[in-house]
């Protein structure tokens, strides 16, 4: 096993002090507080972090208002262009630094985060860089029944302060999907990273910072979701609140932001349908079903983690499926060779351990996996894990798992299938794979999901929508609908009449 070893600017940046980072300063918490952040793949402490409270987030929404109404509302679009661009290019250059920070407070394997989620995360703020000088108004065609003319155009406006809250399975790119529209709206923003993992966020607001944003413009408040993200939420001087996170959570942020009112946007929790018909190249469809659930250790909010195959194949895929289990190589993230890391946390471990016993006791025949890998004491590592048969009302068939644990279901009936595939109270994402185009298209049409991915999984864009049905979320991010949920619109009627 060949460890990538760290970088002496990553052993220098777990070293120092972490802060929090309000109207440009970097400051301890009010109350002096810290929390400690793990190494998932050997439970080791490696960085202490300021535990932020309800006087901090205070300062930061304080600290965002105030560059709001002056600083930032002078920097012109296309100088936000030019920082945002500066700020792509610094994540770029800086790509195996944040890359290895990822892996060490996430766990996952260095490569998916340097080359996957560090230049996903250039890419989206590059995409949102070209936003600026194309957020127009419009001027509309207006007929007062007063019969006065009358000259109607709209403004569109930023929305004001943000609270952007993220959370740990994408630690670095979850913050540009944020940050990406703020800061090209010309909102001012208050981050908050989960508690797992704030130490790629430091180091991005550091970048941030050596762009020369004003101030203010992105303030970080790091800390735990009742004492640091509740206040937050519930906050009179937040416009808007921005999350990624569980549907629970996504509920409590919801009723905090009814205070003011503030926009919410929601990405939550997902139980997505993949689904193989009879006609799908079988090679392709089964290293798709692999890849969409045990990517980033199944810790993925669209995770393929229903799997629906068709009678005439299940036993194919079944033993494509298990083939590409076993080639998992688990192990610590800066292993060279690991292809799947640990969990996040132990709380995450157990929840997960919890889903794989209930699913013993609810019938589920156990096709691979289930085990903590042999060799792998300490660390919260889990092997790829396959589950056949289980009843549509289990709860590994009904329940956001968040791990890398697929139950695969057969089916022989079209339109049965459709039904048993939207029938959850999540919508975020669903696939299918197959050749034929007819069905490929009608089926798309009827899955009830943000997302609907034909012979794919996880494909993201930034230019594209992304966003959840029922339960899986408000809104849609990326794209040029999140400029809209970063904007006011203000109509404008001048009379002409003389
Ligand atoms: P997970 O269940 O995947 O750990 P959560 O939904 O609990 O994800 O957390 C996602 C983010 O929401 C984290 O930054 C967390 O600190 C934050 N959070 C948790 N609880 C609250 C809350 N009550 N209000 C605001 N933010 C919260």
């Amino acid at each position: 096993m060949n460890n990538t070893q760290l970088l002496p600017q990553v052993q220098a940046f777990l070293d120092k002090p972490h802060q929090l980072f309000i109207g440009g300063q970097w400051c301890a918490a009010a109350d002096g507080g810290t929390f400690t952040v793990e190494n998932p793949a050997t439970t080791q402490v490696i960085a202490e972090v300021a535990d932020a409270a309800e006087d901090d987030v205070n300062a930061a929404v304080a600290a965002a208002r105030d560059t709001l109404d002056t600083e930032w509302k002078q920097v012109s679009p296309s100088e936000r262009t030019r920082l945002m661009l500066r700020l792509a290019d610094a994540i770029e250059a800086h790509a195996e630094e944040l890359g290895q920070i990822i892996t060490l407070e996430n766990g996952k394997p260095y490569t998916n985060a340097q080359q996957g989620e560090v230049r996903i995360t250039a890419n989206i703020i590059r995409y949102f860089a070209g936003w600026p000088s194309k957020i127009e108004g419009s001027t509309i065609p207006v007929s007062p029944s007063s019969g006065e003319p009358m000259l109607n155009y709209t403004l569109r406006e930023p929305v004001g302060v943000c609270a952007l809250v993220v959370p740990w399975n994408f630690p670095l790119s979850m913050c540009a999907w944020k940050l990406g529209p703020a800061l090209a709206t010309g909102c001012a923003s208050v981050l908050k990273p989960a508690e797992q993992t704030p130490l790629v966020a430091i180091r991005l607001v550091e970048l941030i910072e050596a762009c020369g944003f004003p101030a203010g413009t992105v303030n970080l408040i790091t800390g735990f979701g009742a004492k640091a993200g509740a206040p937050l939420a519930a906050h009179p001087g937040v416009d808007k609140i921005a999350f990624t996170g569980s549907t629970q959570v996504g509920r409590l942020i919801a009723q905090a932001a009814t205070g003011n009112m503030k926009k919410v946007s929601l990405e939550l929790g997902g139980k997505s349908p993949n689904i193989i018909l009879p006609d799908a190249d079988i090679k392709r469809a089964a290293k798709g079903a692999a890849d969409g659930i045990f990517y980033n250790q199944g810790q993925v909010c669209t995770a393929a983690s229903r799997l629906y195959v068709h009678d005439s194949v299940l036993d194919q895929i079944l033993d494509e499926l298990s083939s590409h289990a076993a080639k998992h190589v688990v192990g610590p993230g800066l292993a060279a060779d690991t292809t799947m890391g640990p969990l996040v946390s132990a709380a995450q471990h157990r929840t997960v351990s919890g889903y794989l016993e209930r699913a013993a006791n609810e019938g589920a025949e156990l096709i691979c996996g289930g085990q903590r890998p042999e060799g792998l004491e300490t660390g919260h590592f889990l092997e790829p894990t396959v589950f056949l048969d289980a009843s549509e009302q289990a709860c590994i068939a009904r329940e956001e798992i968040f791990g890398p644990v697929v139950t695969v279901m057969s089916w022989s009936d079209v339109d049965e299938l459709v039904h048993r595939a939207n029938n959850t109270p999540y919508g975020l994402a669903a696939g299918l794979w197959t050749n034929d185009l007819r069905q490929a298209h009608t089926i798309a049409a009827e899955l009830k999901a943000g997302s609907v991915w034909v012979n794919c999984w996880n494909v993201v864009d930034p230019a594209s929508p992304f966003g959840g049905y029922k339960q899986s979320g408000w809104g849609r991010e990326m794209g040029k609908n999140v400029i809209d949920a970063y904007t006011e619109t203000k109509s404008v009627f001048v009379s002409l009449a003389g």
